[in-house]
């Protein structure tokens, strides 16, 4: 095809309108289509049309972005739901507070009752320990260990709990 001839259509509007609508359009596009747009009657008649319904699409959009007065509803009602479901997560904090507490109580307990054997065990395994165990009570080993834990993590969980208000 030749020049001359008046042009209705042309082979370059698509990248043209793509340029457009992907706002790479006059900045960020190809010199080859910038050029080809500059000497090309068709897509110069593209990228006046296009931009001026983008301006009116974007002004469109802005005139949306104002709050009206449903919006305004809306937004009221998402806070209220979402102070909703704080209000009832602060009670399932607190539950697993309990539960962290009773799973260490459970454990402590466990190793109290589970420390003879273990206890045993190693007197059989090293025989010349047995002077030492017997300087202290074994029975306030895992004692004290449940007693320190539940000392460490009572506090935290207290303050989880607290700090949720
Ligand atoms: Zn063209």
């Amino acid at each position: 095809m030749t020049r001359s001839q008046p042009l209705i259509e042309c082979q370059r509007e698509g990248d043209v309108l793509d340029a457009l609508a992907s706002a790479r359009w006059p900045d960020r596009v190809d010199r080859e289509l910038a050029d080809h747009v500059a000497s090309c009657a068709v897509c110069q008649d593209v990228v006046t049309v296009a931009s001026a319904m983008q301006a009116d699409h974007e002004e469109a959009r802005r005139e949306a972005n104002v709050p009206s007065s449903g919006q305004m509803w809306w937004r009221a009602e998402m806070r209220a739901r979402q102070d909703a479901i704080r209000e009832a997560s602060r009670p399932v904090a607190v539950a697993q507070g309990v539960a962290a507490l009773g799973a260490l109580t459970l454990a402590g307990v466990a190793v109290w009752f589970a420390w003879p054997s273990v206890h045993n065990f190693f007197s059989t395994f090293g025989s010349s320990g047995e002077g030492q165990a017997t300087t202290f009570s074994p029975m306030l080993i895992p004692l004290g260990i449940a007693m320190g834990a539940l000392l460490i993590v009572a506090p935290v969980a207290i303050y989880v709990v607290l700090s949720e208000k």
